[in-house]
C-alpha cells in the first residue's frame, strides 16, 4: 500500500512527461497538420500580399491620393502668387512685372513652378509617386537635393503646366505629366509648346499614355479643383477648357 502511496506522489513525473509527448491528435492525424500548415503558409501569403506593396510604397489607390494632394497644394500656390498679381498665375505676367511670361526659360515647367518657391512648402509636391526621377529636398541649386539643380529640376517634376486662352474655372492648368501631345508650337506664354487639339475634337487618340496612374490621372483647375479622369474625361475636359485658336498649349517636364 505504501509503495502504491509512494508512486501516487509522483504526479509531477508524469506531467513532465505527458508535456514533453508530442500530442496524440499530433501523430495520429497527418491531415489535420497539413491543413495546419496550409492555414499558416495561407497566412503569410496574404499579410506578405497586404504588407510589401505598403513597403514598396506601390498602392495604387494611395498614390492617387497623394498625386491629387500635390495638386491641391499645387492649386493653392498658385492662388498666393496670384494674390499680388491681380490673380493671375505667373506665366501670365511679363518677366518686367515678377512673372515668367516669355521669359527665355519659359519653355521649361520646372522655371515656373520655382516662382511658387514661398507658396510651396516643400518642392516633394512636385512630385507624383508614380513617377520615375526623384524629388528634390528644397529650392535651392545645391546638387544633392536642390530643386534648381539640373539633377532635379524636370527630374523633380511630374506635371504639366498649361495657360487657358482665358481665365475660366474649367480651364486646365495643370496635372500628371504623361498627356498625349500632337505637335511642337509656337506659344504667346511658355514661347515653345505642345499643341492638343481641341477644335475639332480631340481624336481618340488624345488621353493620358502609359505610365503614371495606368488610364487615369489627376489634373488641376484653374479655380483649384482636383479631378482624377479617364481618358475620356480628359478629353472633355480639354474641349471644356478655352483653348488658344482651338490648341490647348502644354509644357511637360519630360
Ligand atoms: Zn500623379
Ligand atoms: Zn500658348
Amino acid at each position: 500500500m505504501k509503495t502504491q502511496i509512494g508512486a501516487d506522489r509522483k504526479p509531477p513525473i508524469l506531467t513532465r512527461a505527458a508535456a514533453v509527448a508530442p500530442p496524440r491528435r499530433w501523430a495520429q492525424s497527418p491531415a489535420f497538420t497539413r491543413i495546419e500548415l496550409a492555414c499558416v503558409v495561407c497566412t503569410f501569403v496574404l499579410l506578405a500580399a497586404v504588407i510589401v506593396p505598403v513597403l514598396a510604397g506601390g498602392d495604387p489607390r494611395s498614390e492617387r491620393v497623394v498625386c491629387a494632394n500635390n495638386l491641391r497644394q499645387i492649386g493653392l500656390a498658385f492662388h498666393l502668387w496670384g494674390h499680388d498679381h491681380s490673380d493671375l498665375p505667373m506665366f501670365e505676367v511679363p518677366a518686367s512685372s515678377g512673372g515668367t511670361r516669355m521669359h527665355v526659360l519659359a519653355p521649361n515647367v520646372w522655371l515656373h513652378f520655382a516662382w511658387l518657391s514661398n507658396e510651396l512648402a516643400t518642392p516633394q509636391w512636385l512630385f507624383c509617386p508614380t513617377d520615375t526621377g526623384r524629388p528634390a529636398r528644397d529650392f535651392s541649386d545645391d546638387s544633392d537635393g536642390g530643386y534648381l539643380h539640373p539633377n532635379f529640376a524636370g527630374n523633380a517634376t511630374s506635371y504639366f503646366l498649361s495657360h487657358p486662352f482665358e481665365p475660366v474655372p474649367r480651364g486646365l492648368i495643370s496635372g500628371d505629366r504623361n498627356v498625349w501631345v500632337e505637335s511642337p508650337i509656337g506659344c504667346s506664354r511658355f514661347i515653345n509648346a505642345w499643341r492638343v487639339p481641341t477644335i475639332p475634337v480631340p481624336s481618340s487618340a488624345f488621353g493620358w499614355t502609359n505610365g503614371l496612374h495606368g488610364s487615369a490621372g489627376n489634373v488641376l483647375h484653374q479655380d483649384g479643383s482636383v479631378e482624377q479622369l479617364s481618358n475620356a474625361g480628359l478629353r472633355q475636359a480639354v474641349i471644356d477648357a478655352h483653348s488658344d485658336n482651338g490648341n490647348l498649349h502644354i509644357i511637360t517636364p519630360r
